[in-house]
Order: structure tokens, then sequence, then C-alpha cells
């Protein structure tokens, strides 16, 4: 099923991302995680790709596959352009074609000094016309409710945006934010620029004191009052952090969903927990 479909009749969607486990004994882990994220009917399933990381052996693919075989849930699965060539892009779609995976997230990936870029693939926009040229899936794009890091400023960011939409992309799923303000701001501008598609709001339970301030500076997330209180009183609690944490994440979930928002995702960090709290936290939300 391509993801954009669901949208056809007004229905919001609720969507998990997940990264693949880097070693392999992680793997049974990552069944237990599936196992709890897949009895909670999410409509799709995002798994995050590695930069710079072979076509063929890619652990996204493979767990991608098992999403779809063994749980029966749409995966979307995530692919960055910049390291890769057109030969190489095509032998990625022919994989994930021939394991019937419908929906890519189509990005350009960060600019590392680590790895080479090529050509082909400048930006998100120039793969997702490559495969809306070439290939049949159902795309999806990465949006920035407070700019893109290398953005000069929103007229930037939304202009290049619309370039990307206009290129084939079906659905944006948005960086983590804290502050939904920002995001009603975003979909506003969205709006007047003519980008009529579902922006999904992307949501991060944040339940460690280590990963609040990484989260913060590596996407450019403002750091509401409410919320930094909530850090600064209880960072050495670890079971009142995560408590407060959930209770923030799932505030702004029903804040979104009472402002008419077109779905939720769910950065989920492969934590179980927190999937199955926020769903018991909205259950009789509609
Ligand atoms: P683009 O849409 O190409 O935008 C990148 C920057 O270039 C922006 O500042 C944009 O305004 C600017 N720009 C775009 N077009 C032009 C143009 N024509 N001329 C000049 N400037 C332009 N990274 C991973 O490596 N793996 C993942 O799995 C992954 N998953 C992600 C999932 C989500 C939901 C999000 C929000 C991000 C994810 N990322 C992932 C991070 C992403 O790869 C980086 O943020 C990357 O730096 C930008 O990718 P993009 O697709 O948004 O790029």
């Amino acid at each position: 099923m391509k993801v954009s479909d669901i949208y056809r009749n007004g229905k919001r969607s609720l969507s998990f991302e997940i990264f693949p486990p880097k070693k392999d004994e992680e793997l049974k882990n990552i069944d237990e995680t599936l196992d709890v994220l897949c009895e909670l009917k999410p409509d799709f399933i995002s798994v995050t790709f590695g930069a710079g990381g072979s076509c063929n052996c890619n652990k996204t693919i493979e767990l991608a596959r098992k999403i779809k075989d063994n749980y029966h849930v749409e995966p979307v699965v995530h692919l960055t352009g910049l390291h890769y060539d057109r030969g190489q892009i095509d032998e990625f779609a022919k994989a994930l074609k021939d394991d019937g995976i419908e929906n890519i997230l189509a990005l350009r990936g960060d600019i590392r000094e680590d790895i080479p870029k090529k050509d082909d693939f400048a930006y998100a926009s120039d793969m997702v016309s490559y495969l809306k040229k070439n290939h049949d899936f159902c795309l999806l794009g990465a949006c920035y409710p407070e700019t893109h890091p290398e953005s000069s400023d929103m007229v930037d960011e939304i202009r290049h945006l619309k370039t990307k939409v206009d290129a084939g992309t079906e659905v944006l799923l948005s960086q983590l934010f804290f502050d939904n303000s920002l995001f009603y701001g975003f979909k506003e501008k969205c709006r007047i620029a003519d980008i009529n598609i579902p922006v999904i709001p992307g949501i991060m339970p944040v339940v460690k004191a280590g990963q609040i301030k990484r989260m913060v500076s590596m996407c450019n997330a403002s750091f509401p009052e409410r919320f930094r209180k909530i850090v600064d009183r209880y960072e050495d609690n670890k079971e009142a952090l995560f408590d407060a944490g959930m209770s923030y994440a799932i505030s702004q979930i029903i804040d979104l969903l009472v402002s008419d928002t077109d779905g939720i995702h769910l950065y989920t960090m492969n934590n179980p927990k927190i999937a199955k709290k926020v769903c018991e936290g909205i259950k009789n939300i509609v």
C-alpha cells in the first residue's frame, strides 16, 4: 500500500520510526520491539538509513522486509541520495520493488567529511524527480518546522520545500520539535506557498537527560521553558524524567490532534515502552 492513500478519506496516520540495530546481537531485541510496535497497529513504520553504506547489504532493507512480511505493516524506507549515483539508486529501487516495498522517504542526507559525495543528487528534490520519472514509489520527504540548519531563513526553507513537493513528494514528515506553535506557524507558511500535501509532525518523547541536549543541538529544536523546567528538576531522577518526558510528549500530541493535524510520526528510538505509553495516553482521543 502506498502511504499517500491513507490520507485520501481524511484519515489521520499513526506511524513510528525505528533504526536498524548496529550489532547483530541487537537483532533479537528488534524483534521484541517490533512485536510491541506492530501490536499498536501503526499505519506505517519508517526505517532509517545509514549514509554511505552499501546499497546491496544495507540493514534498512532487511528490516523493512521483516516489517512487511512478518508483521504485515507497511514499511517506509529512508534513502539518502548525496553519496550515491543513479546506478546505485536504481539498484536500491529494484531491490525494494522485488520485496514489494512501495514507500521511500527520499532524503539528501547530511554532508559528511568522511564520505565522498557524488554528483547526481545534490538535493533531495533531485532524487525525488529521478525516482518519480524512473520508478513507481510513493515518495515522502523531510521538512523542518524550525528550518534546516543549512537554510539561511524560512523563506529559503519554504522555497526549496516547494521545489521538493512539486518534484513529486506526496507526504512530508517533520523534524522533531517541542513547541507546537512553531509547527502551526510552519504549516501556515506551507499553505501560503501552496504546499497542500499532508505534513506529519515528528514527535520524540525525551526520557533521558543525555538525549535532550544532543537532540536540541543536532536538530535545531527550540527548548520551551515548560520543558526546560522538567529537565532541570528531574535530570538526576531517571523514573521521574521518564514520566514527565512522556507526559510532555502526550500533551503535545493531544494538542496536535485537536488542532486537526494529518497524523503523528513518533520517533521511538527503538524503545517499545515509549510507543506503548503514547498509545495508552491517546487511546480515546479521536
Ligand atoms: P534537502 O531537502 O535537500 O534540504 C537540505 C538543505 O538544502 C536545506 O537547507 C534546503 O533548504 C536546501 N536546499 C534544498 N534544495 C535546494 C536548492 N535547489 N538550492 C539550494 N539549497 C537547497 N538522515 C540520514 O542519514 N538517514 C535517515 O534515515 C534520515 N532520516 C530522516 C528522517 C526525517 C523525518 C528527517 C526530518 C531527517 C532525516 N535525516 C536522515 C536527516 C537528513 O538527511 C538531513 O537533515 C539532511 O541534512 C537533509 O536532508 P533533506 O532530505 O531534508 O535535504
